[in-house]
């Protein structure tokens, strides 16, 4: 079996990615999300396991040291750190499933450097449009939004290094879009070429 398809999503944080990813996660099967580790604390109706498993520091550190490589990548974000396990990205990718990443800039460079992942960046339709569904979604303190903000000029600056770029002004075709690349992807005759030819061979 041929193994899955590793898909790395970033976007400032408050850009929709969250909303963009339920939405085509739903009617997409073989589409896995992997959970990170985070040492931030959950925010209301954030479950462990769920959305992100939650860690002390002290763990963190030890799943980051662990030989040969705990995590994928790791990056501080935001004052928190956050790390993708490679024992939970192999696991679905050796099943077939196609394994979705939703992490910052930093992660998806050392993800490029690792392996071969097909890169998609959210961008906002403006930084005020950003700052409005930042505050619009009520989880986040002045401090924090301003912090997120800051940070959102600089990922912007790096969206240039994915191979797809999706704006997310109408919900409906940022969903349609992220869709059809993935469908796109699922197609690409190196990934199923090989296999194909057994079967009419055969
Ligand atoms: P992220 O996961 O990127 O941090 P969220 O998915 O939590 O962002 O979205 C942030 C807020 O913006 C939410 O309140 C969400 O409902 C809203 N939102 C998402 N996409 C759009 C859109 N295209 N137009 C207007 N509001 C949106
Ligand atoms: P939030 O705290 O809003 O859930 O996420 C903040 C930022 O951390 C987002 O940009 C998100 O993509 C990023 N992030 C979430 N998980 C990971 C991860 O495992 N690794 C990295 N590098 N970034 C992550």
């Amino acid at each position: 079996m041929e193994n899955g398809l590793l898909l790395v999503l970033s976007a400032p944080s408050g850009c929709g990615k969250t909303t963009i990813l339920k939405r085509v996660m739903q009617d997409l099967p073989g589409l896995v999300f992997s959970v990170s580790h985070t040492t931030r604390q959950p925010r209301p109706g954030e479950i462990d396991g769920v959305h992100y498993h939650f860690i002390e520091a002290a763990t963190f550190t030890a799943i980051r040291t662990r030989p040969p490589a705990g995590f994928l990548e790791w990056a501080e974000v935001h004052g928190n750190m956050y790390g993708t396990s490679v024992d939970e990205v192999e696991k679905h990718r050796r099943a077939g499933n196609d394994v979705i990443l939703d992490i910052d800039v930093q992660g998806a460079a050392q993800v490029r450097q690792r392996a071969e992942p097909v890169t998609i960046f959210i961008a906002p339709p403006s930084l005020a449009e950003l700052e409005c569904r930042l505050r619009g979604r009520g989880t986040e303190s002045e401090a924090t939004i301003a912090l997120r903000l800051n940070n959102a000029r600089k990922e912007l600056a790096c969206s240039g290094s994915y191979d797809y770029l999706i704006v997310n002004d109408r919900l409906d075709e940022a969903v349609a879009s992220l869709r059809s690349i993935i469908i796109a992807e699922r197609c690409r005759q190196r990934r199923t070429l090989s296999g194909r030819q057994a079967h009419w061979n055969s």
